[in-house]
């Protein structure tokens, strides 16, 4: 199958951006086009105007802060992978990216694409919870902040209004004791995730986060907060399984025990730093 027709704007700046998409009720953004161009030959979205926003310097800025670095939201996962970033995480983005699909879709994909079109199995999705980021949104109305966690509703639903733009994303540095590990379990190497697993432990900033991603909808985060364990690393497992037990995300035992293993694996390389 083919596209509908549609117009097609690849404007310079983000506010001319943001006037097309506000005044077009049909408009899609167009990143890396990864996941928009099938959707688009299936015809599972008939925009009347693609707003193409690689052309917008803005939206591949690396900036760094005292807290933080903040990558425009069109940086592709190569660029990442490639380390031609500044790195908040010692690595463990680089890592991250490596894994994600295969280096064609890599050199193409974006992090805010990812972030947007919020697939469950999304790598970006489940490590960004686990570093605490959040994301820069821009709209008719101005500009806001929120975390990753609280962005994605669900399975391919977010807290993007339709006139906004995903412009960020800020991920705080990590210290230089933080340890950080992600697995991933898939039949086939390049493929998304069947189970996903991120940790942070951070002890001089105080966070022990695990990300159990790749469920049905949201990655579910367990921190000290939400469950019962404490800043000791690694913590005891039995706790993490209760946790996803009770989430109700994980709807079998095959699919809870494999979100085990996935953060077993991950804990196992963050220990091993
Ligand atoms: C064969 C294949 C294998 C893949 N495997 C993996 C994998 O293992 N792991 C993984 O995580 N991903 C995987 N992907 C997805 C890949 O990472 C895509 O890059 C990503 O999903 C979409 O990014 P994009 O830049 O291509 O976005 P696009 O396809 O251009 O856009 C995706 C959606 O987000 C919207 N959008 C894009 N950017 C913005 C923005 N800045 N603000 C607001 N809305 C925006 C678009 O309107 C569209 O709805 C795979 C893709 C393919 C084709």
């Amino acid at each position: 199958m083919k596209p509908v027709a549609f117009d097609y704007e690849r404007p310079r700046t983000l506010a001319e951006a943001v006037r097309l998409l506000s005044t077009n009720a049909d408009a899609k953004i167009l990143a890396g086009g990864q996941t928009l161009g099938p959707m688009l030959n299936l015809r599972l979205v008939q925009p009347t105007l693609i707003i193409d926003i690689t052309r917008i310097a803005e939206l591949t800025r690396v900036e760094e802060d005292g807290e933080a670095v903040t990558l425009g939201a069109c940086v592709t996962h190569a660029s990442i992978e490639d380390q031609k970033i500044v790195d908040p995480s010692n690595g463990f983005l680089a890592e991250v990216a490596h894994g994600i699909a295969y280096r064609a879709v890599r050199t193409r994909g974006t992090i805010g694409g990812s972030l947007a079109h919020a697939d469950p199995a999304a790598d970006w999705l489940s490590c960004l919870m686990a570093l605490g980021a959040e994301v820069l949104l821009t709209g008719a109305r101005g500009k806001r902040r929120i975390g990753v966690a609280d962005f994605m509703r669900g399975a391919l639903d977010t807290e993007l209004e339709p006139d906004e733009i995903m412009d960020g994303v800020r991920i705080p540095k990590l210290s230089k004791k933080a340890r950080a590990g992600f697995a991933k379990i898939c039949r086939k190497s390049g493929e998304f995730a069947d189970a996903i697993g991120a940790v942070l432990h951070d002890p001089e900033r105080g966070v022990l986060r695990l990300v159990a991603g790749a469920t049905q909808g949201r990655p579910i985060i367990i921190d000290p907060a939400t469950c019962p364990i404490d800043m000791n690393f690694p913590p005891p497992l039995g706790p993490v399984r209760k946790k996803l037990e009770q989430s109700g995300l994980a709807a079998d035992v095959y699919e809870l025990n494999i979100h085990m293993a996935a953060i077993a694996r991950a804990l196992d390389k963050a220990h091993a730093q």
